[in-house]
């Protein structure tokens, strides 16, 4: 009696195992040759390392928003940021797509981020 195969065939230690099941080596049977080839292939690739590029998530991003002299709402954002710190809105400068006022920030008195209007 055969019971029907599910589960994925691997190559584990030199054996095939599929749901953690030692397999029998056949001759001759073609999904056994096909996961030994792919295998083969991922050994010789790995004889001199496969170079592997990290992908970094930069989760990072601050904004603010306050109320320009003309009366708009402007936001402003500051992305990929390595730390939640304020620095990194000083001396950056935003423009009010509607009356082209300019603003800046600084870290006033207090330590507190505060925006000015920017003669820039
Ligand atoms: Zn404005």
């Amino acid at each position: 009696m055969e019971t029907r195969a599910t589960g994925k065939l691997i190559i584990a230690n030199g054996k095939f195992i599929r749901n953690g099941v030692e397999e029998k080596p056949e001759h001759g049977n073609a999904e056994q040759i096909y996961v030994l080839r792919k295998h083969e292939r991922i050994m010789e690739q790995f004889e001199n390392g496969i170079e592997v590029k990290p992908s970094y998530d930069h989760i990072i991003t601050a904004s603010v928003s306050f109320t320009c002299q003309c009366g708009i709402r402007l936001y402003h954002e500051i992305d990929e940021l390595e730390e939640e710190d304020v620095d990194y809105f000083v001396d950056t400068l935003v423009h009010c797509r509607e009356c082209g006022q300019a603003y800046t920030f600084e870290i006033n008195d207090d330590k507190k981020l505060v925006v000015k209007p920017s003669q820039n």
